[in-house]
């Protein structure tokens, strides 16, 4: 079932959404060669105690992190480790989310690690700027597949593949309500947009082939043909006015 929020409703999600940017945008310094994704993952949860909000993924089926961080051929749904130290060149994709007064907010990154190569960084860049273009979308009166139609026809400019299996997904008392939003299709189908809904949009766009595959922790997804992966996220929320981003980047203080 496909929920419609109210204005109040909204606002407390984007409360949720905020926290969630906050979180990230302090993440980005945390970010360097040397550190473990077990450190990142271990200052992101002191920092959701600090601000009063429950981790949304910590036990998400089962899930032992806070943050899902994926290292380079990994897609989504990386498991924080000690034993896994970022090094310089890699790219990290880092996904959170929060519960705030039982509202979800959900948002991923991927970030480089020092200096990373140029294919790394034009990697990065299609994959943010598709999510954009999804984002665009997201209108009164446009239909669902308008958003991964978008994301496609840019992201496979560049000869890169947008993953099938992993898709984005309405979100609200749930982190994963109805419907489900593909980062592919085919323009003017699926549902009609309202104003109301709130979608998590994600592109997950593979250097390579689209083919993924879990490992045998039961959670990454890494490339089939072990290319690079990128990964962004918003939660977004379809206004009379067009596109709320709830979980933009820059929030200084996301509890004001
Ligand atoms: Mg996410
Ligand atoms: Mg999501």
């Amino acid at each position: 079932m496909v929920t419609i929020k109210s204005e109040r409703e909204l606002e407390l999600m984007e409360k949720a959404g905020n926290y969630v940017a906050q979180v990230l945008d302090e993440l980005t310094e945390k970010v360097y060669p040397g550190v473990s994704t077990q450190d990142l993952d271990f200052f992101a949860e002191q920092r959701c105690r600090d601000l009063g909000v429950i981790p949304a993924f910590k036990g998400y089926h089962g899930f032992p992190g806070c943050l899902c961080i994926s290292v380079n051929d990994e897609v989504v749904h990386g498991i924080p480790s000690s034993k896994r130290i970022l090094n310089e060149g890699d790219v990290v994709g880092i996904d959170f989310g929060v519960i705030y007064q039982g509202w979800f907010g959900d948002s991923a990154r991927t970030f480089p690690v020092g200096k990373i190569s140029s294919e790394a960084v034009q990697l990065l860049d299609v994959t943010k700027e598709s999510l954009h273009r999804g984002i665009e979308q997201c209108r009164e009166g446009n239909r669902l597949f308008d958003i991964g139609h978008a994301v496609q026809n840019y992201v496979e400019k560049f000869g890169y593949s947008v993953v099938r299996e992993f898709v984005g997904h309405g979100i609200g008392r749930a982190l994963h309500e109805d419907p489900q939003v593909p980062n592919f299709g085919a323009k003017g189908k699926g549902m009609e947009l309202k104003a109301g809904m709130v979608l998590a949009i994600e592109p997950m766009v593979n250097a390579g082939g689209p083919a993924v595959q879990v490992l045998e922790d039961g959670w990454t997804a890494v490339t089939r043909d072990r290319s690079l992966s990128a990964h962004f996220e918003h939660t977004v929320a379809i206004t009379a006015d067009g596109p709320r981003i709830l979980t933009p980047v820059g929030v200084e203080n996301a509890s004001k």
